[in-house]
């Protein structure tokens, strides 16, 4: 992680501007950071890791779902309702927002209808609150954002999309508008195309790289696991600490630097079913793996990249995975079978 200090958004009511975002925030002039769905996959980690960098009062945790205030501020909050958002920033006084509600792609294909609202419309609405109260913004993008008809392989930072999801389509708008805002109004926004995030905190939101994650979950509990994707899908992946660090080192990053805003091509690893049971088969070699193909999730993951090119957040803000698929897989089932013992452990009749 780097060692500027937080970037938040203007400090007055004006518009922000791209230099306004690069006042490093000093004294008095402190202004917090609202996270949207943090009680998701993402935000969890996220909330923590900004908390454990700009101290807790700093970073307001918000989502649909009730979360605990014992680490700092947290409220429910829909971003359906633009005025709510716009109440939150004036109350907390908020500089940046991180902005992770969403729906996700493989449950965007079951509601489509109510996915374009929901990542379009919050987004909308999060967008026109920075724009008035001059905020800066971050929002995931996804490999989603590509379609079939994009290269597959070494997927270059700016090629043709074209994606066949309701999810993806979402997102390409999402990173036309996050543009549109900052050059129509000076907006402060950037994001990255996130690719499959695998974590050991909160479960997945119904990505099509879910599997992912429930292979360990298995692979620690029963030794065995049934695959939703084609032993051979391979896709790009990321373990979690490194996809909150770009995040944060994003919004870190110095603006005079960044020709790409929304969204950097961001990844760490390229990942199939076959070779994650064998990383995981090196620490537990009895586990087995299986498949039972969902067509729905097998078709939004063929119509996905098998590797993107990840050059351009390299050379615009540094970016850099810390973990490869050898380093995450030690140490999830690390974490995970610790949790397991204390969970046996916490069974146990007293002796
Ligand atoms: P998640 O589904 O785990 O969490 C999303 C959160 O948003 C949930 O807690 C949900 O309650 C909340 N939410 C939904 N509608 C809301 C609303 N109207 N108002 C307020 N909160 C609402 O998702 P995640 O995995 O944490 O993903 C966060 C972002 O990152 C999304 O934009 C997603 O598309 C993107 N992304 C995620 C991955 C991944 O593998 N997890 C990969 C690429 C991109």
């Amino acid at each position: 992680m780097t060692d500027t200090p937080h970037r938040p958004g203007a400090h007055g009511r004006a518009p922000t501007t791209i230099a306004s975002a690069a006042q490093p925030r000093t004294g008095q002039n402190v202004k917090r950071i609202l996270v949207t769905g943090a009680a998701g996959q993402i935000g969890v980690e996220l909330v923590a890791a900004l908390r454990a960098r700009y101290g807790d009062d700093a970073v307001v945790a918000s989502d649909l779902r009730p979360i605990s205030d014992d680490h700092g501020p947290a409220l429910i909050l829909d971003c359906s309702d633009a005025e709510a958002i716009d109440r939150a920033v004036r109350h907390y006084d908020v500089g940046t927002i991180y902005h992770l509600a969403a729906v996700l792609s493989a449950v965007a294909e079951q509601t489509p209808l109510r996915a374009y609202q929901i990542n379009i419309g919050t987004l909308l609405n999060v967008l026109e609150v920075a724009r008035e109260r001059g905020c800066a913004v971050f929002t995931p993008s996804s490999i989603g954002a590509f379609g079939p008809g994009a290269p597959r392989d070494g997927t270059p930072q700016d090629t043709i999309q074209r994606p066949t999801t309701m999810y993806g389509i979402t997102k390409v708008a999402g990173e036309l508008l996050c543009d549109y805002y900052h050059l129509k109004y000076g907006v402060d926004t950037r994001g990255v195309r996130y690719p499959g995030l695998i974590s050991h905190s909160a479960p997945p939101g119904g990505g099509t790289t879910d599997y992912a994650v429930d292979i360990f979950h298995h692979a620690v509990r029963h030794g065995h696991y049934t695959c939703f994707l084609r032993a051979d899908t391979q896709l790009d992946m990321m373990y979690m600490p490194d996809a909150v660090r770009a995040a944060i080192e994003l919004m870190e990053a110095d603006p005079s630097r960044l020709r790409h805003r929304n969204a950097f091509n961001i990844t760490a690893m390229q990942v199939t079913p076959a070779r994650l049971a064998e990383a995981i088969r090196k620490h537990l070699p009895g586990f087995r793996i299986e498949y039972d193909i969902d067509p729905v999730r097998q078709a939004i993951a063929d119509s996905w990249p098998i590797r993107i090119d990840d050059s351009a957040a390299r050379a615009e803000w540094g970016w850099q995975p810390r973990y490869d698929l050898e380093a995450m897989t030690a140490d999830m089932l690390e974490r995970l079978s610790v949790r397991a013992d204390q969970a046996v452990g916490a069974a146990d009749p007293p002796a």
